[in-house]
């Protein structure tokens, strides 16, 4: 059986790290089994979904490298959920009830009043086909429910959870069709997932009790459930859940500098027993992928930390990873020399400036004696062999200069920085006409 997942999110809003989590695991466990990702678009809310998001989705996935093998929409199979909807009815497994929003918060105030669980009382079981008529004559138009079978224990073996038990008789029947005539999440999934072919389905463990529900409606519906893995939620830094951390977005981070290897780097593995490493390919991540690692507490995600695993996958990206990025003319040697010294892909325009800009410096009295030797060794070594090493050399030989008093006034006349990346990497860079330029204006 060839291995099929889903990404299911709503087009309500941007992509943000908390469902992106979601995403990068289903993806992986396609890709580890040579198997499919599918991209569903849960937009039964007609009011709320918008075309933006969908295409915000449909580019943040892209950044992120985890393209989906399909993409299906929610709101082009409305007709099957029709269907599905008139056979459970026909099996006696779907029921019309009329009671109002208020009329239900009552019964539920009632039975919480009683020490009672607010589950739904099945009072529209009892309905005659007069009822019925009586009530839609006044105008009252159903919503559906889906009928649990009470005398069928829910269990699934979890994959992350491990074994869970329900008790149907616990849980309400869930409305899955409103009086307007629109759908509810919970059986349009369902239909999908079997029609789609999904073999796994990992998502959040908010979603834990909705698996119960959906198990049984798979199991109404003639069709295997599939395998469910659900992971501990996300939670912010401070220790709980954030809205900051819940807003998050994608596209804000992409704006940040964050790179998306770093992003999925950090998903990949939070919350499971495996380390976060730098690692600038999905290759390992999808190769040690196992939900077997995954933990039961909620994953702390930290801004700060992923910052810095971006900038330990910054110093490893090739040219060719960043060339687009960088500004018109900077070539692999400058990329290579800089590098070292990015956080962001975005600050290597900074060193572009200084490498071929326009740098004036002034020396400070007491540097003076070494940029001014230097500005002699500078016209004299051979450029084309290492001239840093020669530069600092000379300079040192003449003015007895070491250490710190050597480098600093040089790296500072040369760069107009006190720190940055490696003088040796640099200096070829700036080059002679340049660099004497430099020294000379700095005297
Ligand atoms: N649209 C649902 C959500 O974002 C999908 C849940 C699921 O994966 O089944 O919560």
């Amino acid at each position: 059986m060839s291995v099929v997942t889903r990404f299911a999110p709503a087009p309500t809003g941007r992509l943000h790290v908390g469902n992106i989590r979601t995403a990068v695991h289903n993806w992986l466990w396609a890709r580890k089994h040579g198997g499919r990702f599918l991209l569903r678009l849960d937009d039964t809310d007609r009011e709320r979904s918008r075309e933006e998001y969908a295409a915000g989705i449909s580019e943040d996935l892209a950044w992120l490298g985890l393209a989906p093998d399909e993409e299906h929409r929610q709101s082009a199979r409305f007709g099957r959920y029709e269907m599905a909807l008139a056979r459970l009815r026909e099996a006696g497994r779907a029921y019309p009830a009329y009671e109002t929003a208020q009329e239900l918060e009552l019964k539920r105030k009632v039975q919480l009043g009683r020490g009672m669980p607010p589950v739904y009382d099945r009072a529209a079981l009892d309905l005659t086909d007069g009822d019925r008529a009586r009530l839609e004559a006044e105008g009252r138009r159903p919503h559906w429910r889906f009928r649990l079978d009470h005398d069928a224990p829910i269990k699934w073996n979890d994959l992350i959870r491990g074994l869970q038990h329900f008790d149907p008789a616990l849980l309400s029947d869930p409305v899955v069709r409103r009086e307007d005539g629109s759908w509810l999440y919970m059986l349009p999934s369902c239909v999908d997932d079997i029609e789609l072919g999904v073999t796994h389905v990992v998502r959040g463990e908010d979603h834990v009790t909705n698996t119960a529900l959906q198990i049984q409606m798979f199991e109404a519906l003639g069709a295997p459930p599939p395998a469910f893995a659900h992971e501990a939620l996300l939670v912010g830094s401070e220790g709980k859940l954030s809205k900051r951390l819940g807003s998050l977005g994608v596209d804000a981070m992409r704006e940040a500098g964050i790179e998306p290897a770093a992003l999925v780097a950090k998903l990949a593995r939070i919350g499971t027993s495996l380390p976060v490493e730098p690692v600038i390919s999905a290759a390992p991540l999808i190769e040690s992928f196992d939900f077997a690692t995954f933990g039961r507490a909620p994953a702390r995600f930290d801004l700060d930390e992923l910052a810095g695993l971006s900038a330990k996958i910054v110093h490893q990206l090739p040219f060719d990873a960043v060339a687009e990025r960088l500004p018109a003319g900077m070539g692999p040697a400058d990329w290579l020399a800089v590098r070292p010294n990015l956080r962001k892909v975005g600050e290597a325009g900074d060193w572009w400036t200084i490498l071929h800009g326009h740098v004036e410096t002034k020396a400070a009295e007491e540097d003076r004696p070494v940029v001014a030797a230097a500005v002699e060794a500078a016209r004299g070594i051979d450029w084309a062999a290492e001239p840093w090493r020669q530069l600092v050399a000379a300079v040192k030989e003449r003015t007895g200069a070491s250490g710190k008093s050597l480098f600093l006034p040089l790296r500072r006349a040369l760069t107009g920085r006190d720190s940055g990346p490696e003088m040796a990497a640099l200096l070829p860079l700036i080059g002679r006409d340049e660099a004497v330029a430099r020294l000379e204006a700095a005297l």
